[in-house]
């Protein structure tokens, strides 16, 4: 039994591929209560749901790419002003908070 991604209706469907994300949230959900409801897709939907799958991980390989600009620019802009191990920190933080926000947007992916 699982809850349908497209149309949030309860059946039977193709199941979300285990990733990291569909595990923390499952354990989250386990955390609020006992009912366990996956995340799945109807079998009509599956058109739908490669393309938004498609769609996001476009967006993720994107933000890498801006990820590693905005590190690298970073670096060169702290290394302007003095070498100091200090400026990696930040630069990572950031170009990880970049990398992250495509899962804004995350959907699972649903390859049988
Ligand atoms: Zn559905």
């Amino acid at each position: 039994m699982g809850v349908c991604i497209i149309c949030g209706k309860a059946g039977k469907g193709i199941m979300a591929k285990k990733d990291f994300f569909i595990i923390a949230a499952r354990r989250l959900r386990s955390f609020f209560g006992p009912e366990e409801k996956r995340t799945m897709v109807h079998r009509h939907h599956m058109k739908k749901a490669k393309e938004k799958r498609a769609n996001f991980e476009k967006m993720q390989g994107l933000y890498r790419k801006y990820a590693i600009v905005f590190f690298v620019l970073a670096i060169l802009g702290g290394l302007g002003f003095k070498l100091d191990l200090w400026v990696l920190f930040p630069a990572f933080l950031g170009a990880l908070f970049i990398a992250a926000l495509p899962y804004a947007y995350y959907f699972p992916s649903f390859e049988a």
